[in-house]
């Protein structure tokens, strides 16, 4: 078995993994990073008979505020970046459409809520950006409104702002300090809303090429099997083939795959509790069309099912054969349907429905669908009875984690990136 050493021995290559692996490699840290299959993880980018259908991650939520903009200024990032139209996008409320609040011109056109309650509502949103409400960690938004004995129309407006932006179903769940502190970021950016030119596949090009060009080490199908310790301290990343040693380590694997790795270590037990929580999971249903079929908007969330539809490629022409459109669908799942075969099912059927809605004739033009019945969106789920996994715990600390099961800014894409500079930053600082 051979042995290597280097300053920070990175584990799990998805956006975590390698925005830390660039950032650190470019602060002259001699890194390497162990991807068990491809680079990516869940943001990686299928293609499939011409069209480049974004395996996960879609879109970035208020980017001029985001940690990955952070990164795209320190680290030389070219991004191409595709933002999204608020004017385009339309909530479904079964017969009839209307403007989706996600800025001031959504708000005052939306007719979800309307008169006072329009002006309750909007007074809420002031707030929310004043830091005037924060919600509270204990009370979820279902408790919080209660409390404040909100209207029945401002109720309804919030939670469907929750739940469209959650992923979620059960949007009365969220805790309510989650919820406003996302929200206050939402309504103060400027890009609400923004897809990446040659999708998320070219983001992920562009890490490598900062990692490269700062002499880190990439090896792909290279599964970590164990972590060996030695006392209060990490010494090695142990796979099949090779000892990686190092100074410091970064495990960027969700917690059910840790348990595997660090068993027989101090770590199982504190990991073991994040590995049971649920994660937010969803079905998803995008299809390639050999030719466009244009109407007004280019999201649209049908309020009623839960379930959005994107056109991703009136942002991104490189997604498509020339003439092509790629429209993706997704539709959230109660916790209780996640792999109930019979909802999944359904649920392919209502995404279908909503398309036929929306998009008749799709069915003609129809070249690839890519379906996914248990997309994993967030590993750990934003209720009210989990949390998120601390980026260091006390038994050793010369062991950090990043990922979007772990404590930081915003959801999905965003705690991985924000955890990830988190972590960067703390090693950088020892
Ligand atoms: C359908 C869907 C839609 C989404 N939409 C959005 C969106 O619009 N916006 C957004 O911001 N986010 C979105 N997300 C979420 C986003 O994709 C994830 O938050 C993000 O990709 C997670 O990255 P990560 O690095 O934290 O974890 P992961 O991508 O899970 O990376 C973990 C990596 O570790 C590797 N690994 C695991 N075990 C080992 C081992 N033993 N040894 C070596 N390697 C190992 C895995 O192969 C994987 O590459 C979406 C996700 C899905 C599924």
């Amino acid at each position: 078995m051979t042995t290597n050493h280097y300053d920070v021995v990175i584990v799990g290559g998805g956006l975590a993994g390698l925005s830390a692996a660039a950032y650190l490699s470019s602060k002259g840290k001699k890194v390497v990073l162990l991807e068990r299959g491809a680079l990516g993880g869940r943001a990686v980018t299928l293609k499939i008979k011409g069209f480049n259908f974004n395996f996960g991650a879609h879109a970035i939520y208020g980017r001029d505020t985001s940690v990955l903009k952070t990164f795209e200024k320190e680290l030389g990032l070219n991004i191409d970046w595709q933002d999204f139209n608020p004017n385009k996008a339309r909530y479904d409320l079964g017969d009839d459409l209307t403007a989706v609040p996600a800025n001031v011109q959504g708000l005052f056109r939306t007719k979800l809520v309307k008169g006072f309650d329009k002006v309750l509502f909007t007074f809420e949103i002031l707030k929310t950006m004043l830091k005037m409400e924060t919600g509270h960690p204990h009370l979820s938004i279902q408790k919080w409104m209660e409390k404040q004995n909100v209207s029945e129309e401002v109720k309804e407006m919030m939670l469907t702002l929750a739940s469209s932006n959650f992923f979620t179903r059960e949007p009365e769940k969220i805790p309510s300090d989650v919820f406003f502190t996302y929200y206050r970021r939402i309504f103060t950016t400027n890009k609400p809303v923004a897809y990446i030119g040659g999708g998320w596949q070219a983001l992920i090009e562009e890490f490598v090429r900062v990692i490269e060009a700062n002499n880190g080490t990439i090896m792909t199908k290279t599964k970590v099997e164990s972590f060996r310790v030695e006392n209060d301290k990490v010494v090695a990343a142990v796979t099949p083939e090779a000892e990686f040693t190092g100074d410091e380590f970064i495990s960027c694997i969700p917690p059910k795959e840790m348990t595997k790795v660090f068993k027989d270590t101090k770590l199982e037990h504190a990991i073991a509790q994040y590995a049971t929580y649920e994660p937010t999971v969803v079905v998803v249903y995008d299809i390639g069309l050999k030719q466009r079929i244009d109407v007004p908007y280019t999201y649209i969330y049908d309020k009623q099912n839960n379930i959005f539809i994107t056109d991703i490629s009136y942002y991104d022409k490189t997604c498509v054969p020339e003439g092509g459109q790629l429209l993706q669908a997704t539709a959230y799942l109660r916790q209780s349907e996640v792999g109930v075969k019979e909802v999944v099912e359904q649920r392919k059927q209502e995404i279908e429905q909503l398309y036929d809605k929306h998009f008749p004739g799709w069915r003609e033009e129809l070249v690839v669908p890519r379906v996914s019945t248990r997309a994993v969106v967030q590993e750990i789920k934003w209720t009210m009875n989990q949390e998120a996994l601390p980026i260091s715990l006390p038994d050793y600390r010369n062991l950090f984690f990043a990922g979007d099961w772990c404590e930081g800014q915003g959801q999905l894409s965003e705690l991985s990136f924000s955890s990830a500079y988190e972590v960067s930053k703390l090693i950088l600082s020892k």
